[in-house]
């Protein structure tokens, strides 16, 4: 499968060629998958003999407090003298004094005015051996052949922790759930394990419905800041004669991704580097919506970057 417009696009941009990457879309879709098949929030083939991975990463929590008198009295009153200077069209100014007291109040966190309680987000610690788990995807390697496969391997899993994580370790400006990530050879797992019950305070937003996989191998090409310099102002003017986009469209393919490019759409392009050095490279897109149901930074897709180098050094995350 590749894009309808892509052959004209590398005839008129022969510098593009280099820039190609085979990606897989994972095409996920309704479906009740077994352990021996590719899918998303199906059971995975995990040994039974190996021990099921918890999180013990602190969870990001949302505690409420009550506030004591003085502050309801102290924030009504604020609120009473911003009525009073009502204006038509400008009915929201407050003194600086006035904004302090009220950030001060709210202490990083936001005001429930029904309870009067106010309602902060902080990390807890989960207790004894951490939460299971989750299972989000697995991937075969026949599914997915373009992917570099570590020798012996032919089968990807990826499990995750459904809580939010601020900034876990190993993952500066992340927040989100913790990912853990095996590859194994399928033919060497014999008794499989059952799946651990969802931990409770899971949120609903991180636990994928089981799915199948349709996947569509594609060709896949940069968005503007990871191309030659200057080759995409010259694109974009080739696209709009043709009333086409390139991003998303013939680059940076959204949606459920094995390999490929990564878009930078809501940030500007940040390089990855893994712990050895290495510019990382993008391993596994999942996205929001569709048959899977998740909801990943604002309806965005949580990016997985993977170590050229070696593929067991640990991974990096980015939302977008
Ligand atoms: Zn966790
Ligand atoms: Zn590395």
């Amino acid at each position: 499968m590749t894009t309808p417009q892509l052959p004209a696009l590398l005839d008129a941009f022969p510098a593009l060629t280099p820039c190609l990457r085979t990606a897989t879309l994972l095409g996920p879709a309704p479906g009740t998958p077994g352990p021996h098949e590719s899918s998303v929030g199906g059971p995975p083939l995990w040994p039974a003999d190996e021990p099921w991975p918890h999180c013990r990463q602190p969870h990001l929590v949302h505690v409420r407090e009550a506030l004591t008198d003085a502050e309801r009295e102290e924030w009504q009153a604020v609120e009473r003298r911003r009525g009073q200077r009502h204006r038509p069209g400008d009915p929201h100014v407050l003194t600086a004094g006035e904004a302090a007291t009220q950030s001060r109040i709210m202490d990083g966190g936001s005001l429930d005015q029904v309870a009067w309680e106010r309602v902060r987000l902080v990390p807890r610690t989960p207790a004894g051996d951490g939460l299971p788990m989750v299972p989000v995807l697995q991937l075969r390697a026949a599914d997915a052949p373009a992917l570099d496969w570590p020798p012996g391997t032919d089968l990807l899993q990826l499990l995750w922790c459904p809580q939010d994580h601020a900034e876990p370790e190993g993952q500066p400006r992340y927040w989100g759930p913790v990912v853990e990530l095996r590859y194994r050879a399928a033919a060497d797992v014999g008794e499989t394990a059952p799946v651990p019950p969802v931990p409770g305070g899971a949120k609903d937003v991180y636990l994928p419905a089981p799915c199948r996989l349709d996947p569509a191998e594609v060709l896949d090409l940069p968005e503007q800041d990871e191309l030659p310099a200057g080759l995409y102002e010259r694109i974009e003017e080739w696209a709009e004669e043709r009333d086409l986009e390139y991003d998303r469209v013939l680059g940076c393919l959204p949606g459920w991704k094995a390999g490929g490019w990564p878009s930078w759409h809501l940030t500007d392009f940040t390089a990855l580097d893994c712990r050895c050095g290495a510019r990382m490279r993008l391993l596994l897109t999942l996205g929001s919506g569709g048959a899977p149901g998740l909801n990943v930074g604002r309806y965005g897709e949580l990016r997985v970057f993977r170590c050229p180098e070696d593929p067991h050094h640990p991974v990096r995350l980015n939302v977008q």
